[in-house]
């Protein structure tokens, strides 16, 4: 800790903690402590923390409720910016909603079905915040995100607030513009959605959570799909999950993590787990699959390093 930076950080009046366990900002439960933790509640806020960090000359990050990420054991050396609760609002307008960052993505699911407004029934049972959904464009049952997305704003890399029209979003699979741009932050996003019977959304809502409770496994932390589809596998072999299976690896295990044996794409926390741990299970898991069948398993799941750099976690093996 700085006292220069805690000084900035208190005069700010931004919510914030120093030495904050970042195995309690994310999924896996895995990660040693952020040299600092800060809690926006407002784009003012968000640009006014990466202010400081950037005038201290430390990393930053910005995470929102950590399901997609693997912390390092020895934690980051810079501040942890998080855009979750205290930056959650949703504003409806007919078939529009306006979502901040921090929205949590199941609660906006379901508050748009209470409005009679479909189009987010995939999402409902992805457990992160909207902010990071819109970053990986994620979905499920062959949705995206992206597909109702009409613009998100976000601040840019000189903390100015700009906006992007979704058909300049770059919304493929998994992947959006923001990747590309470590230093935009997504502060939030219009969806525009289609008028329909809030019954039939909500039982549509219901089969989803059904159908993901009996196929993965919730019960122990995890990161949702470890592996990213490929077009080429599938065509091949199948899905990743499917693959793996095939390969005999379920229930391989290492120090704390094990390839869940409900779902081959899950590496699950057993308790006590560490980033090494899972660094070890990955590099097996597609050690094998290589031998098998030539191809390389990419990550969907993203590594933030101790020294600030964040990106999928196999470009760090
Ligand atoms: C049990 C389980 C099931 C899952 N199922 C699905 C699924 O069906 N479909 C799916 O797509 N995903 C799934 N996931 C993965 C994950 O929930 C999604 O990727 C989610 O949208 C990530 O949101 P988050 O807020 O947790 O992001 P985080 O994990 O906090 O961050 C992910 C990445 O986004 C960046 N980021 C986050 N917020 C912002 C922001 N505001 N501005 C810029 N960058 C940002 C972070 O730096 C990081 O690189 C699942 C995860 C779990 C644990």
């Amino acid at each position: 800790m700085t006292p220069d930076i805690s000084a900035a950080l208190n005069k700010s009046h931004l919510l914030w903690s120093a030495a904050s366990p970042l195995k309690n900002y994310c999924h896996w439960r895995i990660g040693g402590p952020a040299d600092y933790l800060v809690e926006p509640r407002s784009v003012c806020e968000t640009a006014l923390a990466r202010r400081i960090a950037l005038d201290a000359g430390i990393p930053y990050l910005v995470i929102g409720h950590g399901s997609n990420m693997l912390f390092d054991d020895a934690g980051y050396r810079g501040m942890v910016i998080r855009l979750g609760g205290k930056f959650a609002h949703a504003y409806f307008e007919n078939n529009r909603v306006y979502a901040e960052a921090g929205t949590w993505t199941p609660a906006l699911a379901r508050a748009c079905a209470s409005r009679g407004l479909s189009g987010l029934e995939h999402a409902v049972g992805i457990p992160g915040n909207f902010g990071g959904l819109v970053f990986m464009n994620g979905g499920s049952m062959r949705q995206n995100i992206g597909d109702v997305t009409a613009y998100v704003d976000f601040l840019d890399e000189n903390n100015e607030p700009r906006r992007l029209s979704a058909e300049n979003c770059e919304f493929t699979y998994r992947h959006s513009v923001f990747q590309g741009h470590n230093d935009w932050i997504v502060t939030g996003a219009e969806l525009r959605l289609t008028q329909s019977d809030a019954d039939t959304i909500r039982r549509a809502m219901l089969d989803v959570m059904q159908e993901r409770k009996g196929k993965f496994p919730l019960e122990l932390p995890n990161c949702g799909s470890v592996f990213s589809n490929d077009a080429d596998l599938y065509a091949k072999y199948g899905p990743p999950g499917m693959v793996i299976d095939r390969a005999g690896l379920k229930g391989t295990r290492l120090g704390g993590v094990c390839v869940s044996e409900r779902h081959a794409n899950f590496i699950v926390n057993t308790g006590g787990a560490t980033s090494a741990d899972v660094f070890g299970l990955i590099r097996i898991v597609r050690h094998e699959i290589l031998e098998r069948t030539g191809f390389t398993l990419k990550c969907e799941v993203r590594y933030a390093a101790p020294d600030g750099r964040c990106d999928r976690l196999d470009l760090f093996l």
